[in-house]
Order: C-alpha cells, then structure tokens, then sequence
C-alpha cells in the first residue's frame, strides 16, 4: 500500500469530523471518532490535528476532507 506524507492545514478545519469517521470505519468497522487515527480537537477558533503512533499513512483521511485542511504527498515507494 502506497504511503502518503500528510501535511494539515489547520486553519481550514470545519471540525467536521469526516477523516475521523473515515479512518475509525476503514480500521475498526465503526463510524467512531474515537477510535480513529487522526484526531481533530477544536477549541473556539482553535483547532489541533494529531495522528496516533498506529497510522500507517494511507491517506484514507485526506480524500474524505472538503475542506482543503488534509493533503498529501506520495511517499518514495521502498526499494527491495
Ligand atoms: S492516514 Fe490512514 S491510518 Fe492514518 S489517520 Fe488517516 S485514514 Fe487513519
Ligand atoms: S475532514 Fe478536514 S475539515 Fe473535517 S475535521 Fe477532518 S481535517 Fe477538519
């Protein structure tokens, strides 16, 4: 599986919740947000996004944001 670097424009963030929907049902089978990889934690204006130590930067999570707030950048595919 390709591997995406992921570069978060925080100030774009809706706190939709979308990538976390997206990570937690593709990883756990539950529309959950807690149990998903990427957490979104919006404080009034202000929003942090962090992923835990189990992403393995799929990229799932960018294609669901609407927001411009997620893009990524294909990773150097390992050599043999
Ligand atoms: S990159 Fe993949 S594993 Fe990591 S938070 Fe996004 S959907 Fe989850
Ligand atoms: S999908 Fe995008 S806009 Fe929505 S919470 Fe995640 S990072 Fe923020």
């Amino acid at each position: 599986m390709a591997k995406y670097r992921i570069d978060v424009a925080t100030e774009n963030c809706s706190g939709c919740s979308r990538c976390e929907l997206a990570c937690s049902y593709t990883y756990t089978k539950a529309f959950n947000p807690s149990r998903a990889r990427i957490q979104v934690k919006m404080s009034g204006a202000d929003c942090s996004v962090r992923f835990s130590e189990e992403c393995i930067e799929c990229g799932i999570c960018v294609d669901q944001c609407l927001y411009g707030a997620l893009s990524k950048t294909k990773k150097q595919e390992d050599q043999p």
